[in-house]
């Protein structure tokens, strides 16, 4: 796919192919399914797969926060591994357009994306993705960058990101918790203030670098119902950062992201997440991650397809939760936390085994209790 990549650079630098350029990607999934096909039709070998993983980073660094943070010589662990692994990492939008219009992806088909634009992504990250030849996305917030925030890049080096090849994409103007009201404001206010944020992003972006791609990473991962419909007024896809695989009936406003950083940046954990798959999976209760409850439930109507329910776990902090079957042959499924969650964010976990040796089936469900 070096062919492409090298079009897309000629693109990025030169804005007025624009209209040329936006096709790029569309002809490289059109290629890929084609090998995809040709493939399956060869030998039997299964290659094509209905999910793939998006991978979170932040700092690619030590000295920086830990809980964001993943040193330099994890990542190239990382990055060993994916290389010696199977694994297709591919350029974001080509993961997004392919789940969203349900083309077979290549088995193992991983995304990476790095948070916020640390300057350790310059300095590090970028160097070693390019020594590996793989792609990745960068969701940057504009105002730290327009002011030049310290331990932040500068255009200047975003715009050689963009030029090798890198997409760069939406993380809001300020980095704002988009759920807090300001004092007195209406519902109303408020999320037309969110929407003006978003729009000024993405507009500053476009300016900056050519590109616009409608992706928008959640400051913090933190959203709700009024902020997804929002987001799918203007066309937008979303990512979150709750753990899971993304597949074809993943919520497309709030693609769920493996964050790796801490103690989650270990090779031997970390590997686990990268050959996981989706489990086709609605959550029906409730629509939004916000809640008062320390004991939130959630309803989930699970197409289990091959997978035996009695493989089914769901975890609240590492603990097995009681899994309430509504309807075992529908798979819907009620899960709720023993214990009361004390803290802003968490998740309740569900896996399953899947057929392949090491590999799991993952979905999370988020929680936000804003307070
Ligand atoms: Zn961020």
């Amino acid at each position: 796919m070096r062919f492409f990549d090298d079009i897309l650079r000629v693109c990025h630098s030169k804005p007025l192919m624009g209209y040329y350029c936006a096709m790029v990607p569309a002809i490289r999934q059109a290629f890929r399914h084609y090998i995809v096909c040709l493939l399956l039709s060869a030998s039997g070998i299964v290659v094509a797969a209905e999910s793939g993983v998006v991978l979170l980073y932040h700092h690619v660094a030590t000295g920086t926060p830990q809980s964001t943070s993943i040193s330099p010589e994890d990542f190239r662990a990382h990055l060993d591994y994916l290389r010696d692994n199977n694994f297709s990492v591919l350029p974001l939008d080509e993961l997004v357009q392919s789940l969203r219009s349900r083309t077979p992806l290549p088995d193992r088909a991983v995304a990476i994306t790095f948070d916020d634009g640390y300057s350790s992504i310059y300095e590090t990250a970028f160097p070693l993705l390019q020594e590996y030849g793989m792609p990745f996305a960068l969701f940057v917030s504009t105002e730290p960058i327009n002011n030049r925030q310290k331990n932040y890049m500068t255009w200047e080096q975003i715009r050689a990101l963009s030029e090798a090849g890198a997409l760069i994409a939406n993380h809001m103007v300020s980095h704002p918790y988009m759920l807090s009201r300001n004092a007195e404001e209406t519902d109303a206010n408020w999320l037309a203030r969110q929407r003006a944020e978003l729009l000024e992003a993405e507009a500053t972006i476009l300016k900056e670098t050519g590109q616009s791609h409608r992706f928008l990473a959640y400051p913090y991962g933190e959203f709700n119902a009024q902020i997804k419909a929002m987001l799918a007024e203007e066309g937008y896809v979303g990512f979150a950062q709750n753990s899971g695989a993304v597949g074809y009936s993943s919520d497309f406003h709030a693609l769920p992201r493996y964050p790796l950083a801490g103690i989650y940046a270990r090779l031997e954990t970390a590997r686990v997440k990268f050959s996981t798959l989706a489990f086709d999976v609605e959550l029906l209760e409730p629509d939004s991650p916000v809640t008062e409850l320390e004991r939130p439930e959630a309803l989930l109507r699970f197409n289990l397809n091959g997978i035996s329910p009695s493989q089914l776990g769901c975890y609240d902090n590492g603990e097995a939760m009681t899994l309430t079957w509504e309807n075992r042959e529908t798979g819907l499924l009620r899960i709720q936390a023993a214990d009361a969650h004390s803290d802003r964010r968490w998740r309740y976990i569900c896996t399953a085994p899947s057929t392949e040796n090491g590999r799991y089936f993952w979905y999370s469900v988020p929680w936000i209790n804003p307070r």
